[in-house]
């Protein structure tokens, strides 16, 4: 594993300014929005259209997805391009995969992978380009972490499936141009082999999305009564959707990987330089100074493991047991920040600060931890895929899926 940019270093150097001042010119404005969390209900429409904008400026460069191949969209360039491209825009606070951060980042690699080519040429470039968002919609009343009990059932009927059944808790609080959506194909099927994956128009008659207000931010229910989706529109075959799965959890999973790094510690050590408390600066605490470096040490390596992440998603050498260790990781030390927080800084922590982007607003930070341990697969669920991976309690060790 090497992080270091590998092109021609002159070539790299040429595309960085060019980024950069891409970015001085197009993130104008940028200063004056303060960039809300995934599942905010801070976002105003100013930020939501500003984000739009940029996808779509973005996109039609290819740099919204810089490595994917150029004939659905994509950049066509190589990994150190990507990581400059994250990196320049990671200065203004904001990564590339949260500018339109819709969940087509994981979507997209998952067609590439599992899309007929026809499929690929249709879904693809709408997506690299910046123009829709998409949902994921996985998960159930009656349970998300075993997704294959999946029972929102789409029947075959021509050269259409209706689909009727229920989601909960998915997608943001504007709505979706498409739903990537796990259904039961074949509902007397055996166990994993009954499963299919529809990319489901969002405005299809039949779909009524109704919001759940939770802790953290707005998800949502998704009611399916008879919707009528084109057959074309069935990724990976006919009842080969725990195949798609795999994949798409691999990435989601913590497969994925990130480079930008959490801007958290720079302003609690800003915050605690200038707080005082009987006149003597918080930073000047060696309880404070403490918990400061143990935010600073985990953080650092929740990065590592992420960049690791994104150097073997990149070289195609899936990381076996990487993507849950990330994720298990990362999750504790966001939840234990919560908590060094409230220790540094008191009932303060508990109130929020809207002059601040909200990824790093210290509230926000508290309010989210819970319910990140559970967003996207919980922490059990984690744990159960590590000891696979590691060969804990099976005689092998289960290997982890190709992504893309
Ligand atoms: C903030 C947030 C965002 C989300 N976004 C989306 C989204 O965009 N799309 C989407 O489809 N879903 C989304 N979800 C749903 C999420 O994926 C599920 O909540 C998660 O998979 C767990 O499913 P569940 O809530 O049904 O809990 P359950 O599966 O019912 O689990 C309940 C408890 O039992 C434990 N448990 C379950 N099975 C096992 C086992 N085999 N071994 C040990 N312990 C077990 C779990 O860890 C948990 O503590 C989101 C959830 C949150 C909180």
């Amino acid at each position: 594993m090497d992080f270091n940019l590998q092109a021609d270093s002159r070539e790299i150097s040429v595309f960085r300014k060019e980024v950069q001042e891409w970015l001085q010119e197009n993130m104008r404005g940028a200063e004056e929005l303060r960039w809300s969390a995934t599942w905010s209900t801070r976002e105003n429409e100013e930020e939501y259209g500003f984000r739009r904008k940029l996808a779509r400026k973005l996109g039609g460069r290819g740099w919204l997805f810089p490595m994917f191949p150029v004939e659905y969209g994509g950049g066509g360039l190589a990994i150190d391009h990507q990581l400059v491209l994250e990196s320049e825009l990671d200065r203004y606070g904001i990564s590339l995969a949260a500018v339109f951060y819709t969940l087509a980042r994981i979507v997209a690699p998952v067609i590439l992978k599992w899309g007929t080519e026809e499929q690929k040429r249709n879904f693809l470039p709408p997506m690299l380009r910046g123009e829709v968002s998409v949902w994921q919609v996985l998960t159930e009343p009656q349970g998300g972490s075993d997704i294959a009990t999946c029972r929102t059932k789409a029947i075959r009927d021509g050269d259409h499936y209706v689909v009727n059944g229920q989601k909960v808790m998915v997608g943001y609080h504007h709505p979706p141009d498409f739903l990537w959506t796990l259904v039961c194909t074949d509902p007397s099927g055996p166990r994993h082999e009954n499963l299919g994956w529809l990319y489901i128009p969002g405005n299809s008659d039949g779909i009524t999305i109704q919001p759940m207000r939770l802790m953290m931010g707005i998800k949502n229910a998704v009611f399916f009564d008879n919707v009528r989706v084109p057959a074309f529109n069935l990724v990976g075959g006919e009842n080969n959707g725990w195949s798609v799965a795999n994949t798409h959890l691999e990435l989601e999973h913590g497969g994925e990987g990130r480079v930008g790094a959490d801007p958290l510690v720079e302003r609690v050590v800003e915050y605690c330089r200038e707080t005082r408390v009987a006149a003597t600066p918080l930073l000047e605490d060696t309880s404070v100074r403490d918990m400061i470096a143990d935010m600073m040490i985990e953080l650092h390596v929740v990065h590592l493991f992420a960049r690791r992440n994104f150097w073997h998603r990149y070289v195609r050498e899936p990381h076996p047991y990487g993507g849950a260790q990330f994720r298990y990781y990362q999750r504790m030390v966001r939840l234990r920040n919560g908590e060094r927080l409230q220790q540094i800084m008191g009932y303060h922590a508990l109130v929020p600060d809207l002059t601040v982007n909200e990824v790093v607003d210290f509230e926000y930070v508290v309010r989210s931890g819970p319910g990140m341990l559970h967003g996207g697969g919980t922490l059990d669920t984690d744990r159960l895929v590590f000891a696979r991976r590691v060969g804990l309690g099976r005689p092998t060790k289960e290997k982890a899926p190709e992504t893309i």
